[in-house]
């Protein structure tokens, strides 16, 4: 058994436990910069929070201006800030665009330099100001990750800075704090969830030799990732559907924010594939939200997979209640079955060409998708950009049945098994590394 596990020092999870930020703030020193965006800025709750770190004896200085998909610009900014107050620790609240930012102003602030200086692996020289994550989206997990997604204006795909000092110190999960998320959002963000689970679940699984974890920060499939993996399958296929029908169900608010925290533990130390290199030039092009890319993506990628990972769709198909089957490969079937008629119950589109995706820009994504180094190298079936054209030009069509026909009908996958890889060939660490999450 192998395993690597890496998460913040403190989870605490639970309807309220956001009452828990006053004294914990107060536990990091006297000044606080509270990093958030104009709507929660102005919501009673948030007022309500921030009073209390007051209250507490902590001088607070709130950072309002978080953009979605984080600009470096807006990193820049809160940088700035940070450096006029000096805080003794960084809270992020808001939904995974207000997390990485929060992780990006600790870093820049704690070692200076530039977004630019950073990204990729393990360019963290040390840790950073402690950070307190406080989620309000569930979700992209961000409250438990080594990774800021960002946009940066010079570079077409988003970029992404990794490395395990950008694990906030603390997470405190509230679900309570999602209530107002709208079904739109509920849908999206839960689907960017549910493809964490399911991406980390089925990732490439390397040799154990000793040292993975000191040279990647993302290691594959592992023990530990398997059992929040599958348990977060479990719980978001559970809630995902009903609470998008109706988002007062504080109960599915809980199971989906509990799931959501559990993927993200999962794909914090395993890593994401295919759908995730798929989506940036995906979302790219067609300025779809993150989790409604990866999500329209993921049954496509699923079927391609299909050959090195019956068994672990078998087990997804299961965690989803699926009806038990003596066939391995059935259920694995059903298993995608069940992801895109789930998807398609939350109203995530089947097809890229729903998604405004143009068919004559199939190459481009396909070639951009491949410069995703790390979430391609991580992927369970190896990945040359003949495969990301036929993923693409099946999942523009909404073609699964060319992915997995040659399977069910005993010929063979569409892609070769002597490509299959040995998972322990492709340990080659990539000389750049662009992409995250
Ligand atoms: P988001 O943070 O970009 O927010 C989207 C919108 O939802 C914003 O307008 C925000 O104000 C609103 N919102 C957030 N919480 C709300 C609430 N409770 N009620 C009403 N409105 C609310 O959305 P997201 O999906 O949470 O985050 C997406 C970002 O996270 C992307 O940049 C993506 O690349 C990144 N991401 C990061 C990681 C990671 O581990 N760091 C993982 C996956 C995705």
């Amino acid at each position: 058994m192998f395993g690597t596990f890496r998460s913040p020092k403190a989870v605490y999870f639970g309807a309220g436990q956001r009452a828990l930020l006053a004294r914990i703030v107060a536990g990091f020193g006297q000044r606080t910069l509270i990093c958030t965006d104009e709507r929660l800025a102005s919501d009673p709750v948030f007022g309500a929070l921030v009073e209390s770190v007051t209250r507490a004896g902590v001088a607070v200085t709130v950072f309002s201006r978080t953009l979605p998909d984080v600009p470096t610009s807006c990193v820049e900014d809160a940088a700035s800030v940070a450096r006029q107050i000096k805080p003794d620790s960084i809270v992020a609240i808001g939904g995974g665009s207000c997390l990485d930012l929060g992780k990006m102003a600790a870093l820049i602030h704690t070692h200076g330099g530039r977004p630019q200086d950073y990204y990729g692996e393990f360019k963290v020289p040390g840790p950073v100001l402690p950070i307190i994550a406080l989620p309000t989206t569930a979700g992209t997990g961000s409250e438990v990750t080594p990774v800021a997604v960002l946009s940066d204006p010079d570079k077409v795909l988003k970029v992404g800075v990794s490395d395990p000092h950008l694990i906030p110190s603390v997470a405190i999960c509230d679900p309570e704090l999602t209530l107002s998320c709208p079904a739109s959002l509920t849908a999206a963000t839960g689907a960017d969830a549910l493809t964490h689970a399911i991406e980390s679940f089925t990732a490439i699984r390397r040799s154990e030799e000793a040292g993975l974890p000191l040279e990647r920060v993302f290691v594959g499939k592992n023990a530990i990732s398997d059992h929040h993996a599958l348990e977060a399958v479990r719980l978001i296929s559970g809630a995902l559907a009903g609470v998008v029908g109706d988002g007062t169900r504080l109960d599915l608010r809980e199971q989906m924010m509990y799931g959501a925290m559990l993927a993200g533990q999962a794909f914090a130390n395993a890593g994401n594939a295919a759908a995730h290199a798929l989506q940036y030039p995906i979302g790219a092009l067609t300025h779809t939200a993150h989790g409604i890319g990866v999500a329209a993506l993921m049954p496509y990628v699923m079927a391609f997979n299909l050959p090195a990972r019956a068994a672990e769709f078998a087990a997804i198909a299961e965690a989803m209640g699926v009806e038990p089957d003596d066939s391995q490969d059935a259920l694995a079937l059903a298993a995608i079955d069940a992801v895109a008629a789930l998807y398609g119950e939350i109203g995530i589109p089947a097809t890229l060409a729903e998604l405004g995706f143009p068919e004559d820009r199939i190459e481009w994504a396909a070639e951009q998708a491949m410069t995703a180094a790390r979430l391609v190298h991580n992927n369970p079936v190896a990945l040359e950009l003949a495969d990301m054209k036929t993923i693409l030009t099946a999942a523009y069509h909404g073609d699964r049945t060319s992915l997995t026909d040659g399977r069910a009908n005993g010929r063979g996958p569409v892609h070769s098994v002597a490509r299959l890889q040995t998972e322990t060939a492709r340990g080659r660490i990539p000389s750049v590394e662009i992409q995250s999450s």
